[in-house]
C-alpha cells in the first residue's frame, strides 16, 4: 500500500497524462467523427481531459474487428493455460500500476484515494487474475448416453461480448466483466460511463501489454444513447453485459428483443434492507456497520444498505447509536488518504440525492444527521451522510434509490414484518440481519428475496462467491464460476459409435 500524503498525489495528479482516446484494435484512436465531452472531476470541478465521443460508426468499426479476432482464434482458440497465463500478467500489470489506476479512478469519479488504492484496484485486478486462474482447471462433460453413443456437453466462448458499465466503481466492475469474458476467449468491445471513462482506457493498453491480441480488447468511451444504444442494438453482438440502473437495463432488454436477440445479462439496482433484531449480538456493531452501509463510496453503492429496519424494542437505544457513528463519515478532499467520503459523481448526482433529501422532508420523515450539500468553495460535489428517522416503507426515499449517502430508518415489530417490508421493494440484490439467534438467522434469510445476504455483518463478499439480484435488481451473476455461464454457450455433441 502506498502511503503518499496529500499534497503528493496532488502533484502526481498535476503531472498525471490522461489519455481519453478510444482503443479499438490495439490502439488508441479518436472517435470517428472527432467529437468529444469533457472529462470534469467532481474533486473540484476541473476539466481533466477531453474524452472522445464515441457514436454508431465506432462501434459499427469495433465490433467488426472484434469479431474479425475472435474468428482467427489468436485468442479464442488459444489453449487455455496460455490465456491463463496472459490474464495473469494482466492482473499483476494492474497491480503494477496500482497508484496511477486509483489515481484516475479518484479524479474521475471522487472516491477517496485511499478506497481506490485499498478496494477497488486490488479487487479488479484480483478479478481478472481469479478468472484466468480457473480457466484451465474447468472442465466439460461427458452425457450418460447409451452404450454405442458418446454426447458431448461443451462450452464454446460466445463471441463478441458488449460490456456496458457504470460510474460507482468504474474499474472493478470492467473486470467482473473482462475476468471471465476474455478468459473464455470471447472478444470484448467495453463502454465505460462518460462519467467515468478513464481507467477502463488505461486498462486496454495494458491488457495489450499483457500479451491480449490487439482487437480483442476494446473501449468505447461516450455515451449511453449514442454508442452504448449502438452497441445494444448491433446486430453481430452475441451477448451484452450490464452493470448500471434499473431503468437502462429494461431498455437494453428491449434492444435485444428489437435486433438479433442478443443475450443480456443485468446487473441493476438495489434498496438494499438491513434488518436489525433486538438480539444482535452487539449493537454498537451493527451501528457502525449500518452507518458504513449507507457512507461507503458517498452511497454510490449498488448494495448499499439504505433501508435500515430497526426492531421497535430498540430504536430509540440504536438510532443514536447510528447517528454517532455516522459522524466517523466525513466528506473531504478525495486526495487525502484520510478521507472516507469523497465527492458524488457530479452535479446532477448531487441535485439527484439533495432532490431526496427535500422528499425526505416533504414525507414527513425527520431528519437526524446532515441533510445538506457540503464542501461547496472546493468547487467539488459533496453531500454530508444523511440520516432519516420515521420512514415508512411507502415514503420515495424508502422505494427509489436514491445512489446517494441517504439513509432510510424504518420501524418494525416482529420478524414476520421484518421480513414483509424487507421484501416489499421491486428490488432484490441485497440484504442483512442481525440476530444472535441462529435459526431467525437462517430462516430470515431463506425469506428474504435478494441474491446476497449477510448475517451478523454488511457487505462480505469476494470473487469465489457469485453476486447479482432477484427481481429488478437483474439476472444472472457476476463473480465465481458462476459468471463463466454469462459468456459461454452450452453445446451437446452427439457421436454415433
Ligand atoms: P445507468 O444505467 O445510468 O448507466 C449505466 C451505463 O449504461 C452507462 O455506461 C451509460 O452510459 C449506459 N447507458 C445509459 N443509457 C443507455 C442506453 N440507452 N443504451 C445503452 N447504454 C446506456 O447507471 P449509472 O448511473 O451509471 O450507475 C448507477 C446504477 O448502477 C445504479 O442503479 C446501481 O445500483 C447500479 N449498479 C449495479 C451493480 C450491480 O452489480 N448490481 C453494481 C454497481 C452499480
Ligand atoms: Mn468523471
Amino acid at each position: 500500500m502506498s502511503n503518499l500524503t496529500r499534497s503528493e498525489w496532488e502533484s502526481r495528479a498535476k503531472a498525471l497524462k490522461i489519455e481519453g482516446r478510444a482503443f479499438v484494435n490495439g490502439e488508441y484512436t479518436d472517435a470517428f467523427d472527432g467529437e468529444t465531452f469533457d472529462c470534469v472531476s467532481p474533486v473540484d470541478g476541473r476539466v481533466l481531459v477531453e474524452v472522445a465521443s464515441c457514436d454508431q460508426a465506432d462501434a459499427e468499426q469495433a465490433v467488426a474487428n472484434a469479431r474479425i479476432v475472435f474468428e482467427s482464434g489468436v485468442w479464442s482458440r488459444l489453449a487455455p493455460v496460455k490465456r491463463k497465463e496472459v490474464m495473469i500478467r494482466f492482473a499483476d500489470l494492474i497491480d503494477a500500476h496500482a497508484e496511477e489506476l486509483a489515481l484516475l479512478e479518484t479524479l474521475d469519479m471522487g472516491k477517496p484515494i485511499g478506497d481506490s488504492l485499498s478496494v477497488d484496484v486490488p479487487s479488479a485486478s484480483r478479478a481478472i487474475r481469479w478468472s484466468g486462474e480457473a480457466i484451465d482447471k474447468i472442465y466439460d462433460e461427458v452425457a450418460a448416453t447409451p452404450h454405442n453413443e458418446l454426447g458431448l456437453v461443451t462450452r464454446e466462448p460466445v463471441g463478441v461480448v458488449a460490456a456496458i458499465v457504470p460510474w460507482n466503481f468504474p474499474l472493478l466492475m470492467t473486470c467482473w466483466k473482462l475476468g471471465p469474458a476474455l478468459s473464455t476467449g470471447n472478444s470484448v468491445v467495453l463502454k465505460p460511463s462518460e462519467k467515468s471513462p478513464l481507467t477502463a482506457i488505461r486498462l486496454a493498453q495494458l491488457a495489450i501489454e499483457a500479451g491480449i491480441p490487439a482487437g480483442v480488447l476494446n473501449v468505447l468511451p461516450g455515451f449511453g444513447h449514442t454508442v452504448g444504444k449502438a452497441l445494444a442494438l448491433h446486430m453481430d453482438v452475441d451477448t451484452l453485459v450490464f452493470t448500471g440502473s434499473t431503468k437502462i437495463a429494461k431498455q437494453l432488454m428491449i434492444y435485444a428483443g428489437e435486433s438479433n436477440m442478443k443475450r443480456v445479462w443485468l446487473e441493476a439496482g438495489g434498496k438494499s434492507p438491513n434488518i436489525v433484531f433486538a438480539d444482535a449480538p452487539d449493537l454498537k456493531a451493527a451501528a457502525e456497520a449500518a452507518a458504513g452501509a449507507i457512507a461507503f463510496n458517498q452511497g454510490e453503492v449498488c448494495t448499499a444498505g439504505s433501508r435500515l429496519l430497526v426492531e421497535k424494542s430498540i430504536k430509540a437505544e440504536f438510532v443514536p447509536l447510528v447517528v454517532e457513528a455516522i459522524k466517523a463519515w466525513k466528506p473531504g478532499n478525495p486526495l487525502d488518504p484520510d478521507t472516507n467520503v469523497g465527492a458524488l459523481v457530479d452535479t446532477t448526482q448531487m441535485n439527484n440525492v439533495l432532490s431526496y433529501i427535500q422528499a425526505g422532508h416533504d414525507d414527513g420523515a425527520k431528519l437526524v444527521a446532515g441533510g445538506k450539500r457540503t464542501l461547496e468553495e472546493t468547487g467539488g460535489t459533496y453531500v454530508e451522510p444523511t440520516i432519516f428517522d420515521g420512514v415508512t416503507n411507502a415514503m420515495r426515499i424508502a422505494r427509489e434509490e436514491i445512489f446517494g449517502p441517504v439513509l432510510s430508518v424504518i420501524e418494525f415489530t416482529d420478524a414476520e414484518e421484518a421480513v414483509r417490508i424487507a421484501n416489499d421493494t421491486p428490488y432484490g440484490l441485497a440484504a442483512a440481519v442481525w440476530t444472535s439467534d441462529l435459526s431467525k438467522a437462517h430462516l430470515t434469510a431463506k425469506a428474504l428475496r435478494a441474491g446476497s445476504v449477510w448475517v451478523n455483518q454488511y457487505d462480505g463478499g469476494d470473487m469465489t462467491a457469485p453476486f447479482g439480484g432477484f427481481k429488478q435488481s437483474g439476472n444472472g451473476r457476476d463473480k465465481s464460476l458462476h459468471a463463466f455461464d454469462k459468456y459461454t454457450e452450452l453445446k451437446a455433441t452427439w457421436i454415433k459409435l
